[in-house]
C-alpha cells in the first residue's frame, strides 16, 4: 500500500534540506489507521509535486522513515545495491589500515533508515531501529550476500521494534540471517590490533566501533603512562594503551561480562603474557562511586579516559545528563596528574558538542584545575553524518594543570 502523508510547509521546507524523518505528530489531517509496517509513504510539496518518499511504520514514533528525496525511484533489490555499494566503497580505506570491524550502513546517513549494518571480519550483523524492513528482508539480503564478502550474517532488534518484528514476521532477535552457525565469540581487527566480539549478548552490535580513531590517539599519547579507563567495556582503549606501552591500565566498569572480556582481548593482544604480569587492575562497579574512592585513596592518573554510555537519548534527559557530564568531569579532573591527559567522550544525541565541551570545562574549573584544550574530534569514516541532528559522538582533549588561586 501506498500512503499519502501531508506535513506542514515548514516540515516540508526541512525534508528538502535532508531531514529524513516524520513523527506521528508531525502528520496533518487524518493519519491514515490502516498502513502496515514497510508500506510507502509519498509526501508531495503544497504543489502537489513529489518530495520524498519513505517506509511507513504505524507502530514507531518516527512514522516515516524517508528513502528517496525529489525523484520518484522503485524501491527494491537494485536500490538497495547500488546503495551499498556506495556504502562499501567509502569504506575500503579502513581496510588497508588492518581493520577488519567497521560500520558499513550508518542508518539514514547511508540511505538506509532505521538500519545498522557492522562487520566484524566475515561476520555481519545487521540492527534494525523499525519493522518496516521486515517485508524488504529478502530483497536487501540479496543485495547483502552480493556486495559484501562475508560468511553470515546475525539480526539484532532494537528494543523499540523487536516485539512487532517478532509478531509480524519469523524473525527474531539473535537469528542467523543466512550463512553457517556461530559458536564462539567472533575475533576482528582493528588498527592491526585483535578484538573478540559477542554479536549475541554484546551491547548495540558487540563493539563501540565509533571510537577507534579516539583509541588510535591514545595508544600514540600512551608511552610510559598510566592510564585510568573508566567505563571500559570490553577493554578497547586499554588494549590500545598496551600497545602504545603504558605502563600501566586500570579499568572501571559495572559490567563483569564486559571486563571478563577486556582481559581476554588484553591476552589476545600479548600472547604469553598473562594479564597478570603486567598493572592491568580492574574495578568492578560504579564509575561515580568507585572515582570518589580513588580520590579518597589519593591515586592519580596521567591518562584519564571518561567515555560513558549516553546519558540522555530523551530530550528530557537533557539537563540531568549535562549536570552529570560535568561531575563526571570533574571527578576525572581530580584523578588527573599536573601535565595529564584528560578525554572525555559523548555519545548523547540531545547534546550537542558545544554544550557538551561546556560542561566538561566546567567540571574542571570546578575541581580546581586549569586546562589547556588539545584537540576535539567527531565522526570516522564508517559512521558518515548527512542531515543536522545525525551526529552525536564528540571527544576532547586537555591538558590539565593544578588551578592557581583565584583562576577559575
Ligand atoms: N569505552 C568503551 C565503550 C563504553 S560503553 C569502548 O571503547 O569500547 C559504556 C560502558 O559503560 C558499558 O561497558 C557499561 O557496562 C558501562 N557502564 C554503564 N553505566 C555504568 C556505571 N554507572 N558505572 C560503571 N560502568 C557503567
Amino acid at each position: 500500500m501506498i500512503i499519502k502523508i501531508q506535513v506542514s510547509k515548514t516540515l516540508q521546507a526541512k525534508i528538502q534540506k535532508g531531514h529524513p524523518w516524520v513523527f506521528d505528530y508531525q502528520i496533518l489531517g487524518q493519519t491514515p489507521e490502516e498502513g502496515k509496517p514497510g508500506d510507502l509513504g509519498i509526501i508531495y510539496t503544497s504543489k502537489n509535486k513529489f518530495l520524498a518518499i519513505g517506509f511507513y511504520d504505524p507502530f514507531s514514533d518516527i512514522r516515516l522513515r524517508i528513502l528517496q528525496w525529489g525523484t520518484p525511484l522503485n524501491i527494491d533489490a537494485g536500490f538497495f545495491k547500488d546503495r551499498l555499494q556506495t556504502a562499501v566503497a567509502l569504506r575500503k580505506p579502513l581496510e588497508k589500515k588492518g581493520t577488519s570491524g567497521y560500520r558499513v550502513i550508518n542508518g539514514e546517513n547511508d540511505g538506509f533508515p532505521g538500519m545498522v549494518l557492522d562487520r566484524y571480519e566475515d561476520t555481519a550483523v545487521l540492527k534494525l531501529y523499525t519493522a518496516a524492513w521486515v517485508p524488504y528482508m529478502d530483497e536487501f539480503l540479496g543485495a547483502l550476500a552480493n556486495t559484501l564478502q562475508v560468511k553470515r550474517c546475525v539480526l539484532r532488534l532494537s528494543r523499540n521494534c523487536r516485539s512487532t518484528v517478532e509478531e509480524i514476521s519469523s524473525f527474531e532477535e539473535g537469528q542467523i540471517l543466512f550463512g553457517s552457525t556461530l559458536d564462539s565469540n567472533i575475533c576482528f581487527r582493528e588498527n592491526g590490533l585483535f578484538f573478540e566480539v559477542d554479536v549475541f549478548a554484546g551491547q548495540k552490535t558487540g563493539f563501540f566501533l565509533d571510537q577507534r580513531e579516539n583509541r588510535q590517539r591514545i595508544r600514540s599519547l600512551a608511552k610510559d603512562k598510566s592510564v585510568l579507563n573508566v567505563f571500559s567495556y570490553t577493554g578497547g582503549f586499554s588494549v590500545y594503551a598496551f600497545a602504545g606501552k603504558c605502563k600501566s591500565v586500570w579499568e572501571i566498569d559495572s559490567s563483569p561480562l564486559a571486563l571478563k572480556t577486556s582481559r581476554e582481548n588484553f591476552e589476545l593482544n600479548s600472547p604469553g603474557t598473562e594479564s597478570g604480569e603486567k598493572d592491568f587492575q580492574q574495578i568492578e562497579g560504579d564509575a561515580f562511586s568507585a572515582l570518589r574512592q580513588l580520590r579518597d585513596r589519593k591515586i592519580s592518573f596521567d591518562i584519564v579516559i571518561l567515555d560513558p554510555p549516553a546519558f540522555a537519548v530523551k530530550k528530557k534527559q537533557k539537563p540531568k545528563a549535562l549536570a552529570t557530564y560535568r561531575r563526571l568531569a570533574e571527578s576525572g579532573a581530580r584523578l588527573t596528574r599536573p601535565g595529564g591527559l584528560l578525554f572525555a567522550a559523548s555519545c548523547s544525541r540531545q547534546i550537542s558538542a558545544e554544550e557538551f565541551f561546556f560542561e566538561v570545562t566546567s567540571g574542571i574549573r570546578s575541581a580546581g584545575k586549569t586546562f589547556q584544550e588539545i584537540d576535539r574530534t567527531g565522526h570516522a569514516l564508517d559512521h558518515p553524518v548527512s542531515f543536522k541532528g545525525a551526529e552525536y559522538l564528540k571527544g576532547i582533549y586537555l591538558e590539565i594543570s593544578e588551578g592557581r588561586k583565584g583562576t577559575h
